[in-house]
């Protein structure tokens, strides 16, 4: 007992100087950005590190931190999980150590205090790992935002710091099995019962689901709002809350070691302090925060395209066919000119799209085409450099086919690409 009390003490300590020295080095990442940098389209490699005007030499040497995490705590394990369907939680909590969970949240509030470009870079060197289970982006970029941004002090200094320590891991329940493009259509609801709540339900499709400690939940809490927009609420439900269940992990095509599930509340009682910001408030905060959830799945999948070029790249120039490599090919050769010139086109609209964001003046459209366009170039690209790796980019051991069915959703999820239109088409004609 009191040996594990003396190794508990010493990984805090070890934790809180990691911690630290993350944090330090996170928070003066807002140098000014030297012009000497090369671009990708110039780079030797697309995932070299030091390019892009973007970064600065400590986003640099964060990347190669997070790089060396992703080779050493993730690659080795990624298998044995797409087995089991879920990651460690050990990996969890080590992403914390390494002060890679809620980058973007003020040091204030329990987060790291970093920028947005360094929480860029984890979500960048994930892609570049071609290992998709750990959902630290959703965590640390798209629930931890809520809380932060909606949470009441107490909630804040309750889930805050164990979200970033990788203790308390998080999910957010939008969709429903009869909804999920139209939020409007949402049927689980939290009514009033004293100063309680008493929220009913179900979700589907929850990433982090069967992992997770905490929910943001949708929920409708006024009926009788002029619209279901004005009457929608979040809640912080949290696990081993009576009357919460966790459904099956979904069997998906992809993204098989991330643990995707169905989510059951059944009257459940919800405490007064258990809602998040205020009634009826949601869609309103919801729309507030999709646009980072869309610029950052724009971000996986440049990097994504990235990788399967590299990828690609090798195997062609060793591969051959007829006497030479197939990289000796005219029509290969093209091939690739146009695939690296075109992630390219899409590297410098996504930069841009993360210095509007970092800036605070990406709007809701423009945040759309970089999702659209991104994921759709990414599923472009996991075609074309699959073909290129002939019969074996179908086989599961090369990471190619593990990248081309790993695309797949990422036109679906955080609004399908078709609702990213619609979006789009509203700003254009509401503009004249
Ligand atoms: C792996 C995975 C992880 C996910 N993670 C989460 C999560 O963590 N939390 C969460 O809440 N949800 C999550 N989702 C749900 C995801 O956001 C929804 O699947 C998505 O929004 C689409 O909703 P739907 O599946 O109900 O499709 P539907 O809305 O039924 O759409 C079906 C088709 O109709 C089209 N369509 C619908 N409306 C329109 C329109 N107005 N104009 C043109 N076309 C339209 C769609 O584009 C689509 O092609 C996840 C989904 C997957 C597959």
């Amino acid at each position: 007992m009191f040996k594990t009390c003396l190794s508990g003490l010493r990984n805090v300590s070890r934790r809180q100087q990691v911690l630290s020295a993350a944090t330090a080095r996170l928070q003066h990442t807002h140098t000014p950005v030297p012009s000497h940098r090369p671009e990708t389209s110039s780079a030797k490699s697309l995932m070299d590190i030091g390019t892009r005007r973007i970064f600065n030499e400590d986003h640099d040497l964060f990347r190669q931190s997070v790089r060396r995490f992703f080779q050493d705590e993730v690659v080795p394990h990624h298998k044995e999980w797409e087995k089991a369907g879920q990651v460690s939680r050990e990996v969890w909590e080590k992403a914390g150590e390494q002060g890679m969970l809620g980058v973007l949240i003020p040091e204030e509030r329990g987060g790291i205090g970093g920028d947005l470009f360094s929480s860029a870079v984890i979500n960048e060197e994930q892609m570049y790992s071609n290992c998709t289970g750990p959902g630290f982006c959703l965590h640390s970029d798209i629930v931890m935002p809520y809380v932060s941004n909606y949470g009441s002090k107490e909630q804040i200094e309750r889930f805050i710091p164990e979200m970033t320590a990788g203790k308390c891991i998080s999910a957010i329940a939008m969709t429903e099995p009869g909804a999920g493009s139209d939020l409007q259509g949402v049927r689980t609801n939290a009514k009033r019962d004293g100063s309680d709540w008493i929220l009913n339900g179900n979700k589907v499709f929850i990433t982090n689901g069967w992992m997770a400690d905490l929910v943001v939940v949708v929920a409708v809490t006024n009926r009788e709002a002029k619209s279901v927009a004005h009457g929608i609420s979040l809640f912080l439900v949290e696990n081993g809350t009576k009357g919460f269940q966790k459904g099956r992990k979904l069997e998906k095509i992809g993204l098989k070691a991330q643990d995707t599930a169905e989510l059951f509340f059944e009257d459940v009682r919800l405490p007064g302090d258990a809602i998040l910001g205020e009634p009826n408030k949601g869609f309103y905060y919801l729309m507030n925060e999709l646009p980072q959830e869309r610029l950052v799945i724009a971000v996986m999948a440049l990097a994504s395209c990235e990788f399967m070029f590299e990828e690609t790249r090798n195997y062609v120039l060793q591969r051959k066919a007829f006497g030479k490599t197939i990289s000796n090919l005219q029509t290969v050769q093209h091939k690739l000119a146009e695939l690296k010139t075109e992630i390219c086109v899409g590297r410098a609209f996504v930069d841009n799209c993360l210095q509007l964001h970092a800036e605070r003046r990406l709007d809701p459209a423009t945040a759309s085409m970089a999702k659209y366009w991104a994921s759709d170039l990414q599923n472009r690209v996991a075609t074309q450099c699959l073909q290129l790796h002939g019969g074996w980019g179908y086989m599961w051991e090369y990471p190619i086919a593990k990248s081309f069915v790993d695309s797949r959703v990422q036109s679906i999820y955080g609004g399908t690409n078709e609702i990213m239109k619609e979006l789009i088409a509203r700003s254009i004609v509401s503009q004249k």
